[in-house]
C-alpha cells in the first residue's frame, strides 16, 4: 500500500493503544500501515476485519465473556460444527458464525455456551427465551413499531386481541432469540387458531396498554436492527398476518400448545 500523501510504500506496524469500546477502556494491539514519513495509518479489509476481532476480544475477556478463540475451541472440544452447536442453543447457525468472527454474544448465550461447553445441559428458558417478562418492554417494542409503521398497533379493534400487534411482537422476539439467543421482552406465546399470540393475552391486553414504557430498559442498537427489519419485511398487517400463517412452528401446534423459542431457528419468512 502507498501513502496517498505520495510518499511512497507504507510500512506494516504493530502499535499498542487504548482505545474506548463500549465504554470499556482497553489496551489493544492494532495492526495498520503505516507511512513512514508522515505516519499516517490505515488498514485494508483484511487488517481492519483483524483490528475488530482483537478490539471485540479484549472487550470480552474485560468483560468476562467467551472470547472468538474459547468458542471455536469449546466448539471443537465437543466435536460440533457451527451448524450443530446452533441447533444445541436453539440459535440460528449464522450467529454462530458471527460470534467467531467478532460479534458479542449476549450474557445469556454466553451462559448457555459455557455450560454446554462445561458437558452441562444447557438451560434455555425456552418460553421466555432467557430473559425476565417486561410488560414496559412489550409496550417499548409495540410504541416503537408503531411509529415506524404509521399505525397504532395498540387498539383495541378488532376484537380486543391485540391480533395484529401479537404477531409484530412473536417475530420480533423470536428473531431476537435466533440472533442474539435473548428474547426481547420475554413474553410467552402460544399457538392460537388465529395465529400466534401471547399466552393468556386476556389479562395481559390491558396491563399492556397501562404499562410505562419509560420503565422499560431501552433498546440496543442490535434490536433496533432486527426491528427495522420486520418493518420493512412486513409493512402491512396484511403482510405479517398471513406470513405467520405460514410458520410451521405454529401451524404443527396444538391449539394453546406454547412456542418455545428454541424453534426461532425454523422461523422461515424471515
Ligand atoms: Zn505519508
Amino acid at each position: 500500500m502507498k501513502c496517498p500523501n505520495g510518499h511512497g510504500p507504507m510500512e506494516i506496524k504493530s502499535l499498542k493503544k487504548v482505545i474506548t469500546f463500549r465504554g470499556e477502556k482497553l489496551l489493544v494491539e492494532a495492526v495498520n500501515y503505516v507511512c513512514p514519513v508522515c505516519g499516517l495509518e490505515l488498514a485494508d479489509s483484511k487488517l481492519a476485519r483483524r483490528n475488530q476481532l482483537v478490539i471485540a476480544d479484549a472487550y470480552r475477556e474485560k468483560v468476562g465473556l467467551l472470547t472468538s478463540r474459547k468458542i471455536v475451541e469449546g466448539r471443537k472440544r465437543l466435536g460440533l460444527s457451527q451448524k450443530e452447536l446452533a441447533r444445541r442453543l436453539g440459535v440460528g447457525e449464522a450467529s454462530v458464525k458471527r460470534w467467531e468472527l467478532g460479534s458479542i454474544q449476549t450474557k445469556a448465550m454466553d451462559r448457555l455456551m459455557r455450560q454446554l461447553f462445561e458437558g452441562k445441559h444447557p438451560e434455555v428458558d425456552v418460553y421466555t427465551g432467557n430473559r425476565a417478562f417486561s410488560l414496559p418492554r412489550i409496550k417499548l417494542v409495540l410504541k416503537w413499531l408503531s411509529k415506524r409503521l404509521g399505525k397504532n398497533l395498540l387498539v383495541k379493534k378488532p376484537r380486543e386481541k391485540l391480533l395484529y400487534a401479537a404477531k409484530y411482537l412473536w417475530y420480533a422476539d423470536m428473531i431476537s432469540y435466533r440472533e442474539r439467543g435473548v428474547s426481547m421482552t420475554g413474553a410467552t406465546y402460544a399457538a392460537l387458531p388465529y395465529g400466534p399470540q401471547l399466552n393468556n393475552y386476556r389479562e395481559l391486553i390491558n396491563e399492556i396498554r397501562s404499562a410505562d414504557e419509560k420503565k422499560a430498559e431501552p433498546l440496543s442498537p442490535e434490536e433496533i436492527r432486527i426491528l427495522e427489519k420486520i418493518v420493512r419485511r412486513f409493512p402491512t398487517e396484511r403482510s405479517i398476518f398471513d406470513a405467520a400463517h405460514r410458520e410451521l412452528i405454529w401451524k404443527e401446534k396444538k391449539t394453546g400448545e406454547l412456542i418455545p423459542y428454541t424453534d426461532a431457528c425454523r422461523i422461515a419468512v424471515i
